[in-house]
């Protein structure tokens, strides 16, 4: 992947530096999620990351995920580009999907580009349910290659622009591991073997992809590690990998990076109790956002420097509002996050009536005050990129232009749509679509904080441009400019 001016072309299609990666959990999701298929023209062409699990839950593990009715015919497509214009199709035409308010716009979905992640620790999960990860460690290794090596092939068959280097997922905790305490101890297991894991499935990847003459996806190498000097010592692993199999990456993924909430962590990143109590003096409530910006940024400047070149670096799940800036600066390329839909997703039914009364109790779907418009410009808005609770979103805030915006046309009718439950307080396809056009409405403003920085040479200049949003600036300035990275 070349570099040229600010931006990256693979199979002639470009990605811009920085970009964000908005996430599409067709086959792992339910209502909510099918839904962003279909309103895929609001979002345009911005790219996405599929997770390889949920997509193929049912055809390697037997198990009944959602979406299953339109998966069960993938085989019949060329791309998944081609799959997901089906999938769209599908659900205009049987007209159960949409809200009559939205007249669907073109759209190819082969113009996007497709970014495949493996969804590890559902995998190791399952895996582990055929195989004792402790006592039949030898065939779960044989299986998890396997899987692996079926991850790589469908990438390949249904022609992803890039695809994550397959490992066993960096956060090194898995979702589940409270519930079950068989669970519990494999993750226990598989957190102290973390590391040697993932060097057999390097090489492993390496060996099994350089006999491919004609891989289609860009491939991107895995980097994880529990401190700065674990992280530096795992890219140079890569490296020599390369060297030794002469066989070079496309680009490189921050795995492990997302989050900052276990004080160990932080503390083994930098973040010492003076530096919480400095970002706690600059914005309480946002904390948590404020200790996961430094430690991504921390990562993506150590691959940035150990790699010495300027292939992509993808900061799997690190694309929040207060992380895209810091990051572009800290040398990743690209970003994605799940935020936008989870906020928009909040929130039952039976309250959406009360949607117009500031005071309602209950949860509710959150929306992101626009903190930038479409032209790039600061906005006037209180509370800029805050998720607030839809009642508490003032009728006067300003929208931010973006292809969702137009279509709402004001914080009113938007609640309005908001209302439109069945008699019962259920769901309809019109409560649906006001969902979809606020979390459309979050993806962009992601969008366009990428963009500020695509356009904006210096980081002088995007905090000069939020001069009047002191929370918001003193917070980029902070990560940015005041944190002590020691590399
Ligand atoms: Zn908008």
């Amino acid at each position: 992947m070349k570099l040229n001016n600010n931006q990256y072309t693979l199979n002639s299609k470009v990605l811009p530096v920085p970009s964000f990666f908005s996430i599409s959990n067709l086959g792992g999701g339910g209502s909510d999620k099918y839904r962003e298929t279909v309103y895929g023209d609001i979002l345009e062409n911005t790219p996405i990351l599929l997770n390889f699990f949920y997509l193929n839950q049912k055809k390697i593990f037997g198990l009944n995920g959602f979406a299953v009715p339109w998966l069960s015919n993938i085989d019949s497509y060329d791309t998944f580009g081609d799959f997901l214009n089906y999938v769209r199709q599908d659900m205009i035409n049987s007209s159960k999907y949409i809200s009559s308010y939205h007249t669907p716009d073109a759209l190819d979905y082969n113009n996007n580009i497709l970014l495949l992640d493996s969804g590890a620790g559902n995998i190791i999960n399952n895996i582990h349910l055929e195989y004792d990860y402790i006592t039949e460690k030898d065939k779960f290794i044989e299986r998890l290659l396997e899987v692996m090596k079926n991850y790589y092939d469908f990438a390949d068959r249904f022609k992803f622009d890039i695809v994550i280097g397959f490992d066993i997922g960096g956060k090194y905790t898995f979702k589940g591991d409270e519930r079950s305490p068989a669970i519990k101890e494999l993750n226990m297991h598989i957190l102290r073997d973390a590391d040697d894991l993932n060097k057999i499935l390097l090489d492993e990847t390496i060996k099994y992809l350089k006999n491919k003459d004609e891989f289609y996806p860009k491939v991107f190498a895995t980097i994880h590690g529990k401190n700065p000097i674990a992280y530096k010592t795992y890219t140079q692993h890569v490296l020599s990998m390369e060297k030794k199999y002469d066989f070079t990456f496309d680009g490189f993924a921050g795995g492990g990076i997302a989050s900052a909430k276990n004080a160990e962590l932080r503390r083994a990143w930098g973040i010492s109790s003076n530096v919480e109590t400095e970002i706690i003096a600059i914005n309480k409530k946002n904390k948590n956002e404020l200790y996961n910006a430094i430690l991504s940024s921390y990562a993506c400047k150590i691959i940035r420097k150990t790699i010495n070149d300027n292939r992509p670096i993808h900061a799997l799940g690190c694309g929040g509002k207060f992380n895209i800036l810091p990051l572009y600066y800290a040398g990743a390329t690209s970003f994605d996050a799940q935020t936008p839909g989870r906020r928009a997703y909040d929130g039952s039914a039976e309250n959406n009536l009360n949607v117009k009364n500031p005071n309602a109790a209950g949860t509710f779907s959150k929306y992101m005050v626009a903190g930038l418009s479409s032209k790039l410009k600061a906005s006037n808005n209180s509370r800029v990129f805050e998720y607030l609770k839809l009642p508490l979103v003032d009728n006067t805030t300003q929208l931010c232009g973006c292809p969702a915006c137009i279509l709402t046309g004001n914080i009113n009718s938007l609640k309005s749509l908001y209302t439109k439950v069945s008699p019962r307080n259920k769901q309809t396809e019109d409560s649906y679509y006001a969902k979809q056009l606020i979390n459309i409405h979050g993806i962009w403003q992601h969008n366009y904080l990428s963009r500020l920085a695509q356009v904006t040479p210096s980081v002088s200049e995007i905090i000069d441009e939020f001069s009047n949003h002191t929370t918001f600036v003193n917070s980029l300035d902070y990560v940015i400019n005041k944190f002590n990275y020691v590399l």
